[in-house]
Parts: C-alpha cells; sequence; structure tokens
C-alpha cells in the first residue's frame, strides 16, 4: 500500500483514532490502520471506520442528556 501524500511505503499497525466533535472529543485506542512510515499519515479502513462512525451516532444521541443538565 501506497501513502496517498507522499507515495511512501505503508505499514500495517494499529494506531489511536481521535474524534473531535463540538462538545466532545473521544480517542479511540489500538485502532487497526495503514500508517506511512515517512510522514506519518494514517489510513483506516472501511470497516473500522463503520464502526467509529457508529459510536460517534451514539454518542452524538447521549451527549445531549448529559450537557442539558444544570451546572
Ligand atoms: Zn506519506
Amino acid at each position: 500500500m501506497e501513502c496517498h501524500y507522499c507515495k511512501s511505503t505503508m505499514v500495517r499497525t494499529k494506531t489511536a483514532y481521535a474524534i473531535n466533535k463540538n462538545g466532545y472529543h473521544l480517542v479511540i485506542d489500538d485502532v487497526p490502520a495503514w500508517i506511512c512510515q515517512q510522514c506519518g499519515e494514517p489510513y483506516f479502513e472501511g470497516e473500522q471506520v463503520d464502526i467509529i462512525q457508529e459510536i460517534v451516532k451514539s454518542v452524538d444521541s447521549k451527549i445531549v442528556k448529559v450537557q442539558l443538565a444544570r451546572p
């Protein structure tokens, strides 16, 4: 596999996937991914991305309930 940005070789490994949303930030450790040896650009595969989207949807629907509570 070749890096989209610098055309260097990518290696299969695990890395953290960070999600920065308005209202919360989520970091999932140890997500399988291709990482560029040159520039460090990660490439996540569709299956992992789909699951992460499900997690985000689930958090999105519940986070409001937490944040609506009076300080
Ligand atoms: Zn690269």
